[in-house]
């Protein structure tokens, strides 16, 4: 048995006939926040929607392994029931459901079923008690926004979350909340993460172990989180990874 719980090999993935992604090879360990660092455009948020399987994001050579199971055909519904769970970089506004209504679907409850203590918990440490009862993100700010898809994405009780941009457009206080409770999550679940972000902000709140580098539609650079932030802010992406294929060690 692999001792990764995502395994993705040789990955190239295409959009509306378009290749966005090249031979992509990223090994995620049971238990490990890894990051994935990289410019707009670069196909971040697609790899995340590939490993969740949505239609518009082809596979055309490679596979991705979860948990020991090839699951580069399945269907999202099953790669969510598997136990992957994305947050979106732009979570979308759904009228006509309340929040409370997804909290329920999330956790499999019927709509004149209630929430237990623990869940209520969890709204009230991530401040959203009195959204519960408006339309999912209508009119929600950019925090509260991403605040309402964490605990979406908890309630779910997934073995890994991919983490879209977790800290764009959030002011620092509800940053510290949502960082503060993921962490809790991955340290009482032994849960994986992959983290999508430009800020270095995140990793003062989530430990996390390796991090690489999306350049040019491909992976490059699997080294220390903090270690290949700092050397992005210094000399850029394009540097950073010339580094590596200089065979100079970031830190091993
Ligand atoms: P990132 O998240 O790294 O900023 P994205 O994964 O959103 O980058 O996008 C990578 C590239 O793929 C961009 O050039 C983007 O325009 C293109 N792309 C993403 N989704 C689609 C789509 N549905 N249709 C056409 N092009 C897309
Ligand atoms: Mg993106």
């Amino acid at each position: 048995m692999s001792s990764y719980l995502l395994d993705i090999q040789n990955l190239s993935v295409e959009v509306e006939g378009t290749v966005i992604l090249e031979n992509i090879n990223l090994s995620i360990p049971y238990s490990e926040s890894y990051v994935l660092f990289g410019p707009n455009g670069s196909g971040k948020s697609t790899l995340l929607k590939a490993i969740m399987g949505f239609p518009s994001y082809k596979v055309v050579n490679g596979k991705i392994i979860f948990d020991g199971k090839d699951i580069t055909n399945l269907p999202t519904s099953e790669r969510v029931r598997m136990g992957i769970s994305i947050a979106y970089q732009h979570p979308p506004e759904i009228k006509g459901i309340k929040l409370i209504d997804i909290f329920k679907f999330c956790l499999k409850k019927k709509p004149e079923e209630d929430l237990e203590p623990e869940h209520y918990e969890l709204i009230d440490k991530l401040k959203l008690r009195s959204f519960l009862n408006r339309n999912i993100n209508v009119g929600f700010s950019g925090g509260e926004r991403k605040r309402s898809e964490i605990v979406q994405m908890l309630l779910l009780k997934p073995k890994l979350i991919l983490l879209d941009e977790p800290d764009s457009g959030v002011d620092i206080e509800s940053l510290r909340l949502i960082s503060q409770e993921i962490q809790k999550y991955i340290t009482e679940t032994g849960s994986s993460a992959l983290i999508v972000t430009h800020q270095g902000e995140i990793l003062n709140h989530i430990t996390t172990g390796r991090a690489c580098v999306l350049l040019d539609s491909t992976i490059h650079c699997y080294k220390n989180s903090q270690e290949i932030f700092n050397t992005i802010k210094d000399v850029g992406f394009a540097k950073c990874i010339e580094c590596q294929e200089r065979g100079v060690k970031i830190n091993d």
